[in-house]
């Protein structure tokens, strides 16, 4: 749960603006909600904010009811439960988060990969029962991601035996993307949707000014004001992905959540963060660019910061739907590097002890 404080830390900057003040004339509703092991925050704005916030708590609930694997019930835990065996029949969210899952993987050469859920498992994520598993383990484990199928039938969907999937690095984002219907509908004029390290940044402030978007530290995890920098954004998504959030330590050694589908080990790529930032409505061709965020967030931390940049300048690996993203990188040698587009909306914090570069 460490990850947690890191995000409360987070939540009072994005509320407290840096000092700016709120337009007390505005309707403002603010609820927390705890799902998918992450503290989330909600913030709407206008006549019908608290129905609109209280819609958005029913969306993420309802989208742990249906893709947590540790829901019992939920359809992933009986896709993965049937594995090998029948077929299961699945709802339009599971399916699109498939489809999604299926595009990123080609995307980032099989960095992102949701098949990587028996190798986490064997790391004891999800659990909390941490422990490293033997590299005999690692191997066996390793055929059952690389030989991933998904059989896709009218009457329903079926892994392969032993198989089992994870969404863990992609539902907050596509839990993000559905929060901005829910604000369309409502008519939200402006608000703020923390999803752990996914947020979404809708409208502006009352004032008119942009939301201001802290970058965690991520080798000060919970450590207060322990940002590398500030984002200013403006109907936008921005995605966190950092070894910090999740991990435990053995015999000195410190290993995070994020899995190297290429090892079976978490990825050791140098970078400490990823953040990846896409603006609302350019999506990857079906509306979701929070999704999107999400799952290159987790991709990118793997690949590292030569691949990541090299990724991030040819559009042409972005796939058919593909759309313009930006990146904040934390390296652990002590550098932020920003990607054009992008550097005129971040600050480094001075204090932090980090080198600014920009990139093109
Ligand atoms: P991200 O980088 O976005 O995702 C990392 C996560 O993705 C890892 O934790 C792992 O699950 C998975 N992953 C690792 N490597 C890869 C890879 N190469 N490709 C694709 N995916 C990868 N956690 C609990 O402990 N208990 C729960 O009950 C629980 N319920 C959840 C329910 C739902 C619906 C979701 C979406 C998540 C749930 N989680 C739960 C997980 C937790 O909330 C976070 O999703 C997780 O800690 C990582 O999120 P992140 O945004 O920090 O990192
Ligand atoms: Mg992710």
């Amino acid at each position: 749960m460490k990850h947690l404080t890191a995000y409360v830390f987070l939540m009072l900057l994005l509320l407290s603006g840096c000092g700016a003040q709120l337009s007390p004339d505005e309707a403002q509703e603010s609820i927390q909600v705890i799902a998918m092991d992450t503290a989330m925050l909600i913030t709407t704005y206008g006549e019908r904010s608290p129905a609109a916030a209280y819609a958005c708590e029913d969306v993420i609930r309802d989208l742990e009811a249906k893709l947590s694997r540790t829901v019992e019930d939920s359809e992933v835990s009986r896709l993965n439960n049937n594995a090998g065996k029948e077929l299961t029949v699945i709802g339009e969210d599971l399916s699109a988060l498939l489809d999604a899952a299926a595009y990123y993987n080609f995307t980032t050469g099989g960095a992102f990969n949701i098949a990587i859920a028996p190798a986490a498992s064997a790391w004891g994520f999800t659990k909390d029962h941490f422990q490293v598993p033997s590299q005999e383990e690692i191997d066996e484990l390793l055929k059952l991601v690389d030989g991933f199928t998904l059989r896709e039938e009218p009457e329903g969907v079926a892994l392969g035996p032993g198989q089992s999937i994870d969404l863990g690095a992609i539902a907050k984002g596509y839990a993000a993307d559905k929060i901005v219907q829910v604000f369309q509908e409502y008519e939200v004029p402006r608000g703020l949707a923390q999803l752990g390290g996914n947020v979404l940044a809708y409208g502006d402030r009352p004032d008119g000014t942009p939301w201001r978007v802290g970058i965690q530290d991520p080798a000060k995890p919970g450590g207060k004001n322990a940002f590398v920098g500030v984002l200013e954004l403006t109907d936008a998504f921005a995605v966190t992905s950092g070894g910090y959030q999740r991990y435990f330590e053995q015999d000195g050694k410190t290993y995070h959540h994020i899995i190297d589908p290429a090892t079976g080990y978490p990825a050791d790529s140098g970078l400490t963060s990823v953040t990846v930032v896409a603006a609302l409505g350019e999506g990857d061709g079906s509306g979701f660019p929070g999704t999107m965020c999400d799952a290159y967030s987790t991709a990118l931390f793997i690949m590292g910061e030569e691949q990541a940049l090299a990724f991030w300048r040819d559009e042409t690996r972005w796939g058919e739907q593909g759309c313009p993203f930006g990146l904040v990188l934390v390296t652990e040698d002590g550098r932020v590097l920003v990607t054009e587009g992008l550097a005129d909306r971040f600050t480094l914090d001075e204090d932090s002890g980090y080198t600014y570069e920009a990139v093109s």
